[in-house]
């Protein structure tokens, strides 16, 4: 069998999400869209379901596959209905949802529902994506408590760049939800990972920390104690010795600058591992670092040994993981984390509790 695999540490996950519900107080949401950021939706809710105060998805059918698979914790839909249709199935199963825009309050107020909705009413602050703005809040708040459709409402917001401690921006918009919000009751909610971390002014009744559940920290280079849960891992399939000169892969992107030991991989961008990342990225033999060489190819990737003796067939290699920060792969990717995360396919997934 091809070595390839994507190993997840779920007490990490958990380790992670209580490390943020205490930085933050109160509750959080731990965010499992996009199927948890890749690392597999229904284990992941299953491991935090003894801990977590609810989840949060992007939208129903990602709430339906964890009501299937036995999650009975409150689920909020981010997104919100994109239907009427869809608030039957959202009131039968008990999920939460975003409200974002005037068309969402029509669906509501026009719904025949068997029983009152749960409401997070989602204020734009500055983001300018998604939410009132601060001046149409309260009309949208008074639709909704007058509809008698709806049994709670929550006010939240989202900020554009709370991973950026320096900038005034969050500060800004966390003043802006404040104004917009002085007159209304209800539970508060503004903090992402970014949020959690670095904004205490933003820490109120529910946070909503999604990538540091993971072990990614929005702020990369920072110590905040979390502890990364996915390791992308494959193993050395074969070792060629290459003379100064010769190229190596696709385009010849490296030409050896010496005698060179090289290793080749069993992982490519198929699997999800960037092709775009330079030659030096640093990559984990048997747990020492060294470095990338030559193109990404579908299925496999090539590695330095020169300096690694000890390594040849069949030694253990983390692409990301405990030894390589997948921050350092994004940045050497010109990305972030969430998107390598996300990406990752074709290799099976293994769970240790
Ligand atoms: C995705 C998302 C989050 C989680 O964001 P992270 O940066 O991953 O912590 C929180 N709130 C909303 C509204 C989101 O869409």
């Amino acid at each position: 069998m091809r070595p390839a695999r994507a190993l997840i540490d779920l007490a990490a996950l958990r380790h992670n999400y209580l490390l943020a519900r205490a930085r933050h107080g109160g509750r959080a949401l731990a965010v499992v869209k996009a199927n948890a950021y890749g690392h597999g939706a229904a284990r992941c809710a299953h491991a935090l379901a003894g801990l977590a105060d609810g989840f949060a998805v992007a939208f129903l059918e990602e709430a339906l596959e964890l009501r299937a698979a036995g999650i009975r914790q409150p689920i909020l839909l981010l997104e919100g209905p994109f239907a009427p249709g869809e608030l039957a199935e959202v009131h039968g199963h008990g999920l939460w949802i975003v409200v974002h825009h005037d068309e969402q309050i029509r669906m509501i107020e026009t719904a025949t529902l068997a029983g009152p909705l749960t409401v997070w009413l989602k204020i734009n602050s500055g983001m300018n994506r998604a939410g009132f703005v601060p001046e149409a809040v309260e009309g949208a708040w008074r639709r909704l408590n007058d509809s008698g459709k709806v049994a709670g409402i929550t006010l939240m917001t989202h900020f554009a760049r709370a991973d950026e401690p320096h900038v005034i921006a969050t500060a800004e918009q966390i003043d802006r939800f404040d104004t917009a919000t002085r007159h209304l009751p209800g539970a508060r909610s503004l903090a992402n990972s970014g949020g959690v971390l670095g904004w205490p002014a933003a820490h109120r009744d529910w946070a909503r920390p999604g990538i540091l559940l993971y072990g990614a920290d929005p702020m990369p280079g920072e110590d905040n104690g979390l502890q990364p849960v996915m390791s992308l891992e494959s193993a050395v399939i074969g070792v060629r010795e290459i003379e100064t000169g010769e190229p190596l892969g696709y385009g010849a992107r490296f030409i050896a600058d010496r005698p060179t030991r090289v290793g080749l991989v069993a992982m490519g961008y198929a699997d999800g591992y960037p092709r775009v990342v330079p030659d030096g990225t640093p990559v984990a033999v048997d747990g020492l670092r060294t470095r990338l060489i030559g193109r990404v190819s579908m299925d496999m990737l090539t590695v330095d040994l020169t300096d690694l003796p000890a390594a040849g067939s069949g030694s253990r290699v983390e692409l990301w993981g405990r030894n390589i920060p997948v921050n350092r792969i994004a940045e050497a990717a010109g990305t972030i984390a969430y998107e390598l995360l996300c990406n990752v396919k074709r290799v099976p997934f293994e769970y240790r509790d």
